[in-house]
């Protein structure tokens, strides 16, 4: 085999592609490429890209311009670095990419990961390659499992991508388009893997999909499973301290997995589930299938089967047609929940999709007026639902060093960051931990004293 090689991943948008970016690196693993930090050192940059918002491509074609000029760097020291744009804009634009950046080598869709190492080969002959096809074989089959020394690095928590794609059309997204129909993973090849992460260390799973609640894998016996069944069945394996699963659709939140959260130590009391409006007239013309009204049932059916559930939320702020009666229904809305945080965005038309055809699109200083009050309306609450841990003991799964000499960075079950001192031996593990200080993006904490003091060098 020729030098080992180079291959920095950098991934833009949702868990899914930081999931896709994994994959892609441990498929190209066999082929001799290990994974760097460094794009200047690399043989190989894939930019795992992000259609969902206008913004979101722009800064795609602005990174292939500095990659360019690494490329060039490269080539005047000798060396072939090679250009490759995966993921959702990859899908979308396809040849396009390299019209309009000849510097791009490689362009490959969301489906076709797997054939990456050929498409590799074919650049370095000097071939652009475009695949942006829907394959007939299922890419989960064929991509490689991630090696021991991978899983180590990529720390304690992992995401596992459960389906993809989704049948949903909302009138303003595009990832119908670009990921697809919705399609399950089998059940099986998801313990698999889940097995294999806990081997290796992993002690807490983020289960993940555009839709993620729709999960309908078979199951060995062939017959249809659900994503409460499947959580319970995780739940089972030794040495997995934690679940989790975003991101959900108000309607597919059915009775099994609502009581999966009152049934499931294992389960964490955190649900991220989008709403995207308050208003019914909003949300029929986003195509929702869902209203106001349904929305606050499902989050009041949670709360009664467990007390403590913290919810966050995704919004569109300036959907075309949206009034200031509309708008002030999203923020009643966001009152009346009292979420622990969300994700807010202003209102981008994506090509090919119905409501970028509407004629009554909303001017841009209204969309970000009304995204700032949104913001700030959800900034006080989520401060609130924080301040309201001070004092209080959390259970916390300690995952990395944190910026101080000496200091751990957890998360706890609401999936809040917390900073403790405590020593490196304690990650992977959950401790109770004092919340001594709330600040604006983490909580600080100190470990239970009779611990802290066991732990204590000799001598302190
Ligand atoms: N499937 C999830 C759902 O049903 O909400 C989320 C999918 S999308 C990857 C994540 C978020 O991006 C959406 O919840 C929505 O708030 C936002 N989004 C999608 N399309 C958008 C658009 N055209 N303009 C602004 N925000 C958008
Ligand atoms: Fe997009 Fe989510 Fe709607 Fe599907 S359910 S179309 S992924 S916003």
């Amino acid at each position: 085999m020729s030098r080992s090689r180079k291959v920095h991943v950098k991934s833009f948008g949702c868990q899914m592609n930081v999931y896709d970016s994994h994959r892609m690196a441990d498929t190209l693993a066999p082929a001799g490429f290990s994974e760097t930090a460094n794009p200047e050192a690399a043989d190989l940059v894939v930019l795992n890209t992000c259609h969902i918002r206008e913004k979101a491509v722009e800064k795609v074609y602005s990174e292939i311009g500095r990659i360019r000029e690494l490329k060039e760097a490269a080539a005047r020291d000798g060396r072939n670095m090679l250009i490759a744009v995966a993921g959702c804009v990859a899908q979308a634009e396809g040849k396009e990419i390299i019209r309009r950046a000849a510097a791009v080598d490689v362009v490959v869709g969301s489906q076709n990961y797997h054939r990456l190492p050929d498409m590799i080969a074919r650049a370095m002959a000097g071939e652009k390659v475009v695949d942006t096809e829907f394959p007939v074989e299922d890419k989960f089959e064929v991509l490689a499992a991630p090696k021991q020394d991978a899983i180590a690095r990529r720390g304690i928590s992992a995401f596992v991508t459960v389906q993809e794609g989704c049948d949903k059309f909302c009138a303003f997204c595009v990832v119908p388009y670009t990921r697809g129909t919705e399609v399950s993973r089998p059940v099986e090849k998801i313990i698999a893997e889940v097995q294999r992460l806990v081997d290796n260390g992993v002690r807490e799973v983020t289960l993940i999909g555009q839709n993620v609640n729709a999960y309908h894998g078979l199951a060995s016996d062939g017959s249809p499973s659900t994503l409460g069944k499947l959580l319970r069945r995780l739940a089972r394996i030794p040495g997995l301290l934690r679940l989790r699963y975003t991101t959900s659709h108000p309607r597919d939140m059915d009775d099994d997995l609502i009581m999966a959260h009152a049934e499931v130590p294992e389960l964490m009391p955190y649900v991220h589930l989008p709403v995207q409006s308050g208003s019914d007239r909003v949300l029929a013309a986003m195509n929702r299938r869902h209203t106001r009204d349904d929305y606050l049932k499902v989050i009041a059916r949670l709360r009664e089967s467990r007390a403590d559930l913290a919810f966050t939320s995704d919004f569109i702020v300036g959907f075309p047609g949206e009034t200031e009666v509309d708008f002030h229904d999203t923020l009643t809305l966001v009152d009346e929940v009292g979420f622990a945080g969300a994700y807010s965005f202003i209102y981008s038309p994506r090509p090919g999709t119905p409501a970028a055809e509407r004629d009554d699109q909303i001017p841009q200083e209204v969309k970000s007026e009304r995204l700032q009050r949104l913001q700030a309306l959800i900034t006080r609450h989520q401060r609130r639902f924080n301040a309201g841990f001070a004092g209080r003991v959390l259970d916390v799964l300690l995952e990395k060093p944190g910026k101080l000499p000496g200091q751990l960075v957890g998360r706890s079950p609401y999936l809040q960051a917390i900073q403790v001192m405590a020593p490196d031996k304690l990650i992977g593990s959950i401790q109770r931990v004092t919340i001594t200080e709330v600040g604006s993006n983490s909580l600080f904490g100190a470990l239970d004293e009779n611990l802290a003091t066991e732990l204590a060098p000799a001598g302190v």
